[in-house]
Parts: structure tokens; C-alpha cells; sequence
């Protein structure tokens, strides 16, 4: 592989060493939970990493397969007494797999270069693949098709995706949210509202709720139009390079100081947008300019504890609500108790807690696509738990996590409704009115 960039062995040192293998990591990760081999633990594929970036060993396959069967869900984090960071280390492993290729084969190539590197590349590409599935849902062809039986025809990994195909919006974030909307009452702060690329597409009202809800709490909201995917798909998925245009591309989009914070409501997606700084080191033009974007990011729940929840005064009817905790909300960003504080402030809601809040649901990011078998072992475990909570709502604040739990309830036949936290903030609201 002379002549490759090697992630792992450019990586800082002082990250690669930080492990000190005690295994306080191993009972909270998800994969060595099932499998109980050391190569599935934290410990293990930081082994493996640390010996790529020693020069004892090359990546192979097996090390590329290793680095795919790992969630990313940053429980290791977590739980870590060094405070080892496994994000980082994560994602330039993943990097150094594509850098070495040694997973590629033509299939895997194609797919790639088609969605990572052009569709989430270009969100004028992504809604016009949504507009056409939009078409495909709501024009009744894709219910013939089913009940005809014609899905049945397809090779069983297609036909488990078709199942979980989400429903497009009606309309996109553009078409359901001003340039511009105005704080309700006194204005205090002027904010900048990100809508995300998959999220737009499936989540619009999410964001419509999102902005209604920040307006409530005297901010003015900007939503650009024309916005660019955050790049954590591609930073995951070893897409370093990617991911760095797309970073740069954010920064002139929204300048850090033309505004007090830029607001993100995917879990996912605020993981990654807070760490532009180290995405972008050694960029002379964009660095400086990176940190004051990472200062301005803030999870919607984050944003709204620090100003202040306005609390609702509507009587909604008496709710049971559970709580599951997006991975990249709670690990990856440390915030855990805002949300429930927003879920508590709404008239009639009770929180439950569910057992085993924080541990993956099985989403994370493509995982449930590409590892079918582990997603669905993690997906029936959530379900179990969020049984008995008796809930009816499951609050949930990252896109994949609300696709991946409504799909387990529903496929379980319980009536149980998966919603973000803001939307059930938003619904209060109007229910003042
Ligand atoms: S990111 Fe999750 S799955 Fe991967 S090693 Fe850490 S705890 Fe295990
Ligand atoms: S990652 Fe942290 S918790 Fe896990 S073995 Fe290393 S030092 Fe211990």
C-alpha cells in the first residue's frame, strides 16, 4: 500500500495511545454484549487500530469488516475512565479502510460514489430523488405493487429495505418554513436553523416544529435555502475529504457571527457539527473560522435550556411518554437531561424512563441497512423495553432513531406514536392557541 495516506499512523499519537485497556468500555458495547469476542469491544478494535498506526499491522479486510460491524454509537465513550476518543479514532479507521480499499469491490463502489459522493454531495439531487418517491407512495403504485405481491420477488435484503422505505413529506422544509421567521413577542436572539438532507425529506414538519418552537422562545430564525448535508455520513463512512468541502461549504452558508447560535434537531447530525475544528486543522482559510462555528452549534434541546423554555399553558390530555436517547445526542454530545427537562415542561406529560435509555436502537446512520441481522437484535431489545413503560409516545430526537423505533413498534402491532421532543413541545404551544 506504499504511496496510500494512512489515517491511522497520520493520526495524533496521543490519541491512538490514550487506551489503557482496563474494559470498563466492554459491558456497555452493544456488539461485544452479543458476541462476547474481544474483537467486537472497544478494546479490541482500538487494538487493531493502534497496531495499524505502530506499523505491526496492514489493514485487511477483516479489519475493514471489524471497523463496519462497530455501531459508532460512542457508548465506549461514555462509560471510559481515560476518556479515550473513540469518535475520533472511529472515524479514521473507517477512513484508513477506504483509503486502503480494502473492502472495494464494484457493487460497494457504485453504491458509494452514487449516494455518498453525489446524492448527499448535492441536496438538489437528494429532493429530486424524493420527489419522485413521493410521487411513487402517494400515486398508490407503491400499495398495488405490495398487494399484488410483486415485492415478494425480490431478493430478501432488497425486500427487507422496501419494507422500511419511510414515507417522503408532502413538502420539503423550503415549501413549509420562511427565509425568515419572526420571534413571537420580544425579539432576543437571532439563530440560524439547519434542515438537514434526509431530514428534510422525511422530517420537514420536524423542522417546521423546530422553528415554531424556537420563535416561541423569543428567537428569530434564518433558514437558508439551498443548504448542504452536515458531511456526517461521509466522516462515518470514511469519506474524509468529503466531508471537509461539505464542512467548508456550512461555514460560508451560515457565518459563525452573523449569529448567536446555528441549531441543529438531529442528534446525528450535531455530533459531527460541533468537531468542524478538527475536521478543518491545518486549513489556513477555514480553521479559525471553524472553531467559531463549533462555539455557535447547539442541539436544539441545548439551545433551549441555556435561553430558557418558555413552559406551554395548555391542558393537554394526560400522556405516558419514554424516552430514548439518540447515541450521538447522548454520548457523542453529552446531553442527557434537556430533553427530559423539555418533555417534563409540557402540561400532561408524564415521563417514564425506559430501561436501557442510551443503548443503541440499531439505526445508526446506514447500519440497520448494512448489518441487518445486529440492527434487528438491537431493534427488538428497545422494543421489549419500551413495552413495558406502557408508554404511549416514544420521544426521540434523530431521524434514524424515530424511522428505527415507529418501524419496530409498528411491526409488533403496538399503538405506540414515535415523536421528536419539539414536536410535542410545538403541539403545546398551539394548543394555547
Ligand atoms: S462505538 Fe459502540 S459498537 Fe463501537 S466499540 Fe464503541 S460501544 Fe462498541
Ligand atoms: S477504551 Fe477506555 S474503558 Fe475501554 S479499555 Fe480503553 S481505557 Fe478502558
Amino acid at each position: 500500500m506504499a504511496g496510500t495516506v494512512s489515517h491511522l499512523k497520520d493520526l495524533d499519537y496521543s490519541v491512538v495511545q490514550q487506551c489503557m485497556h482496563c474494559g470498563m468500555c466492554l459491558p456497555d458495547c452493544p456488539t461485544y454484549d452479543a458476541t462476547k469476542l474481544e474483537r467486537n469491544s472497544p478494546r479490541g478494535r482500538i487494538a487493531l487500530m493502534r497496531a495499524i498506526a505502530d506499523g505491526e499491522l496492514e489493514a485487511t479486510r477483516t479489519f475493514g469488516e471489524e471497523m463496519y460491524f462497530c455501531l459508532g454509537c460512542l457508548a465506549c465513550m461514555t462509560s471510559c475512565p481515560a476518556g479515550v476518543n473513540y469518535a475520533e479514532l472511529f472515524e479514521h479507521a473507517r477512513a484508513e479502510v477506504e483509503a486502503q480499499k480494502v473492502l472495494a469491490n464494484p457493487k460497494r463502489s457504485f453504491i458509494r460514489r452514487w449516494t455518498i459522493g453525489w446524492l448527499f454531495m448535492d441536496l438538489k439531487w437528494l429532493r429530486f430523488v424524493g420527489w419522485w418517491m413521493r410521487l411513487y407512495q402517494r400515486s398508490g403504485l407503491q400499495r398495488l405493487l405490495r398487494a399484488v405481491g410483486l415485492m415478494r420477488l425480490l431478493p430478501k435484503n432488497l425486500r427487507e429495505m422496501e419494507a422500511m422505505t419511510p414515507t417522503v413529506q408532502p413538502k420539503f422544509s423550503a415549501a413549509i418554513i420562511d427565509e425568515t421567521t419572526p420571534a413571537v413577542g420580544e425579539k432576543k436572539h437571532r439563530v440560524a436553523m439547519l434542515v438537514g438532507c434526509a431530514q428534510d425529506l422525511i422530517f420537514s414538519d420536524v423542522n417546521r416544529d423546530t422553528v415554531e418552537v424556537l420563535a416561541e422562545n423569543s428567537c428569530e430564525v434564518h433558514t437558508p435555502r439551498n443548504q448542504n448535508c452536515c458531511g456526517s455520513l461521509h466522516a462515518h463512512n470514511g469519506e474524509w475529504g468529503l466531508a471537509q468541502q461539505l464542512a467548508r461549504r456550512n461555514i460560508d452558508q451560515f457565518p459563525p457571527d452573523d449569529y448567536d447560535a446555528i441549531i441543529t434537531n438531529a442528534g446525528g447530525c450535531g455530533g459531527h457539527l460541533k468537531h468542524y475544528a478538527k475536521l478543518l486543522a491545518g486549513d489556513a482559510k477555514y480553521e479559525a473560522r471553524a472553531h467559531a462555528w463549533d462555539a455557535k452549534v447547539k442541539d436544539v434541546h441545548e439551545w433551549l435550556a441555556d435561553i430558557g423554555i418558555k413552559i406551554p399553558k395548555s391542558n393537554g390530555s394526560e400522556t405516558n411518554v419514554t424516552y430514548h436517547e439518540s447515541c450521538h445526542l447522548c454520548h457523542g454530545q453529552g446531553i442527557t437531561k434537556q430533553p427530559r427537562e423539555l418533555l417534563r415542561a409540557i402540561p400532561g406529560v408524564t415521563l417514564t424512563e425506559l430501561p436501557e435509555a442510551n443503548w443503541c436502537c440499531g439505526s445508526a446512520g446506514v447500519y440497520n441497512i448494512t448489518q441487518p441481522e445486529m440492527a434487528g437484535q438491537l431493534l427488538r431489545r428497545k422494543v421489549e423495553h419500551i413495552k413495558t413503560t406502557k408508554s404511549e409516545v416514544v420521544a426521540t430526537a434523530n431521524p434514524g432513531c424515530l424511522l428505527q423505533v415507529q418501524n419496530g413498534c409498528d411491526r409488533e402491532g403496538l399503538n405506540i406514536r414515535v415523536a421528536h421532543p419539539v414536536t410535542l413541545l410545538a403541539e403545546a404551544y398551539r394548543r394555547e392557541k
